[in-house]
This record gives structure tokens, sequence and C-alpha cells, in this order.
């Protein structure tokens, strides 16, 4: 039987940003990966850092704005540690929307024109917001490489079936052995609820990408309540996405790329003919609030998720870092930051309240 400080199941943005962190603060860290690393809804994302989108829910606020801040050093870390460059493509959108936030200002239609030649906002209010994105993809061997070289060991091809609370630590059985560790964490996205007794389902979103031939080349992220369209340079641009309660299918439906197509058409004309280059989907985490599960699970076996008071924090070494649903992506960050701060009993940066497991607690039990 093998020892570490720390396993963590499931090697998306999500474990291997907290594998990342903890390395980082000095842990022996191992990673279980089912299949390979970057490969499931952290590769399928649009890649935007959308923390003042209008569609987030508002709990979701202080979290948002905890990665937003972390994210520049998180991104150097990973070049520094993988020597790939993992470039912001864009540092602004337009987003529109029914109603304005307040203390904005809506965009005169002369900005509009320039930013976007064409754009129609159908009755919507647009207005700018200072909001990056970068490509996923560029994370798919970056994120693994940088973990590697920070001292993390990655199993891939090798689920972990089972987790065993023992006294003062945690047995872990795995397809390829068991382990035991001081700390487990579950990262298993869409998966989650396989090893906890959490309310986890998949939400399958479908997008894609087009090269447009229009006059104009779009520079910065277009965003309305029913689509966006990501420029990625070189005239291509991605559409998403769609929101489905299709179980684990990970099918593309043409009827449903071109309804994606038609709204984004209706908003911005110019991309109605554009050639679509490649269409895909992935399996978003989601949760029955929206909202992530970011802290500790004291017996995890009997799908049954315990009872998270802050005070038994010292005493936990199950914990969960899922349901991270549209923003998991963003939210990497300060989810790896909240749960080193967690193990280790430091203080929080936000407050964690609305991310308890222990809120789905009375719905479990009835
Ligand atoms: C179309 C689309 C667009 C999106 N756009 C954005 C965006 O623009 N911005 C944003 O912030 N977010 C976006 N998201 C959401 C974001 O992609 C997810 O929230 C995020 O990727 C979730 O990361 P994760 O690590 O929890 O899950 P995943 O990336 O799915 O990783 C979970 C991993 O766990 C592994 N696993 C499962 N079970 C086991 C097991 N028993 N043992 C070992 N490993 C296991 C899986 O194989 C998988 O690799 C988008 C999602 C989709 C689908």
């Amino acid at each position: 039987m093998q020892r570490t400080d720390i396993a963590i199941a499931g090697a998306g943005i999500i474990g291997l940003a907290t594998a990342l962190e903890l390395a980082a603060a000095g842990m022996r860290v191992v990673i279980f990966e089912r299949g390979h690393a970057m490969r499931e809804c952290s590769w399928a994302a649009a890649g935007m850092l959308a923390a003042e989108d209008p569609e987030n829910p508002s709990s979701l606020h202080h979290l948002s704005e905890l990665s937003r801040s972390l994210y520049p050093g998180f991104l150097a870390n990973i070049e520094r540690l993988s020597s790939r460059k993992v470039p912001v493509r864009t540092t602004q959108a337009l987003q529109a929307a029914h109603a304005l936030p307040p203390h904005i200002e809506p965009l005169s239609p002369q900005a509009i024109q320039s930013i976007a030649p064409g754009l129609q906002s159908n009755g919507l209010r647009c207005f700018l917001l200072e909001e990056q994105s970068f490509d996923p993809r560029n994370l798919t061997e970056a994120l693994p490489q940088a973990a590697i070289a920070a001292g993390v060991t990655l199993h891939q091809q090798t689920a972990v079936t089972a987790v065993i609370p023992q006294s003062g630590s945690v047995k872990i059985q795995t397809t390829r052995g068991e382990w035991i560790a001081a700390h487990f964490i579950n990262a298993c996205g869409a998966w989650a609820s396989d090893l906890a007794g959490v309310p986890v389902t998949p939400r399958k979103g479908q997008i894609f990408l087009v090269e447009h031939n229009g006059p104009e080349d779009l520079r910065i992220a277009l965003r309305t309540p029913q689509v966006y369209l990501l420029p990625r340079g070189n005239r291509r641009i991605v559409i998403g996405a769609t929101v489905e309660d299709a179980g684990y299918d990970k099918q593309i439906n043409p009827a449903a790329i071109a309804a994606l197509h038609n709204a984004a058409a209706e908003f911005w004309p110019t991309i109605r003919h554009a050639h679509i280059v490649e269409t895909w989907a992935g399996l978003r985490p989601a949760t029955p609030d929206s909202l992530p599960v970011i802290g500790p699970v004291t017996g995890i076996d009997a799908k049954s998720v315990a009872n998270a008071a802050p005070e038994s924090r010292q005493n936990a070494n199950s914990w969960l870092a899922i349901g991270h649903f549209r923003n998991g992506i963003l939210l990497a960050p300060g989810t790896a930051r909240l749960l080193r701060q967690m193990i280790f009993a430091e203080p929080l940066s936000i407050d964690v309240g609305a991310f308890q497991a222990n809120r789905f607690t009375t719905s479990l039990a009835q």
C-alpha cells in the first residue's frame, strides 16, 4: 500500500489547479485520472473568465472575484513550470442583457458598430465588460505538465473506485492498487456522485468553431443570454453553447448547432455564412442550485453527505471540489486556494457558506 499526503480523483482543471496549489504548499500530491488529464469538460470549455455575466448566480460573486484576481499568477505559474504559452485571447466582452447592471453605462450605437459592425441589439442593452478569455486547449498539455514539474504524481487511466475513511486518513481503492492518504479530494466533475452522495449531474454543452469571411474580424467576445461568440484569432470564432439535460451523451446534434448558429447570426449577421470548422460537446458538472460544492465531507463511503460545520474542518480529511457548472475555468484558482486554506485550517479568503455540501443533506434524506 502506497502513502501520500493528498490524493485527488479527477485531473480536470479543478483537480489539477488544486494539485498545483497543494504541491506549492509543500504537500506530496497524487492525482488519479480515469481517462486522460484535461480531456473532459475542461477541454470542451470556451474559456471565458465571465465573472460578471448577468446570468451567474449572485452567490458566485465573491468566488468569481477571488478567482479572477488569482488568474494572472495562475497562468504565469503554469507557463513557467510547463514552458508552454497560454495566451490571453480577448480582454473585453460586449454583453447584451435585458437590463443594465447598476453603475454600468450602456454602449452608444456608434461604439457598438465600431466593435462589431452590423450588430443587432434586438432590444437588449449592450455594455462593455473588462473580461479575459483564453483557449482551454492551451491548458491540455500545459496544466498536467506544470503539475508534474511542481512535483505532483499523475496516474492517468487509473480510476478511483472506492474511498474508505480510516482514523485520521483515507484509504483509496483504484483500478491500479490501493493508497493511504492524509486527505482525499473528489474533483470528478460530472461523475462526482459515483464516489459521494452529492446531487451532481451532467449538463451537456454543444459548441462549435467557425471561420468567417466577412469584412471585419472580431476582437472582443460578444455575449447575449442565448449565445456567445468568442474570437480565437485568424477569423476563427467559437460559438456556444447549449445547456442540455441529456445524461452522459456527448453526441453532436446538427439541429442544435444550427439553432445556435442562427442565434449568433441574429445578433451579429456577418457570421451567418461562416464555415463550420469543428463541433464538439462537453459535460458540465451541475448541482441543483448551480453553485459548486467546495469543502469537507466526513464519511464519503455510504453516499451520505455528513455535516460540514466550520468547527469540524480541522478534523476533516475527505473534501469535495465539484459542481462548477458553467464557470469551472474561471473558478479553478479560487477553488484551489480555498481548499488549501481549509486543509491547513487557515483563514478563508471569502465566506464559503453557499458552497457547503450540507446544504443538500436535507433533500438527500427525503
Ligand atoms: C461547452 C462548454 C463551454 C464552457 N465554457 C466555459 C467558459 O467559457 N468558462 C468557464 O469558466 N467554464 C466553462 N465551462 C464549464 C467548465 O468547462 C467546467 O465547469 C469545468 O471544466 C469543470 O472542471 P472539472 O475539473 O470539475 O471537470 P472535468 O474537466 O470534467 O474533469 C473531471 C475529471 O474527472 C475524471 N474522473 C471522473 N471520475 C473519476 C474517477 N472515479 N477516478 C478518476 N478520475 C475520474 C474525468 O475523467 C475527468 O477528467 C464550459 C463547459 C462546456 C461544456
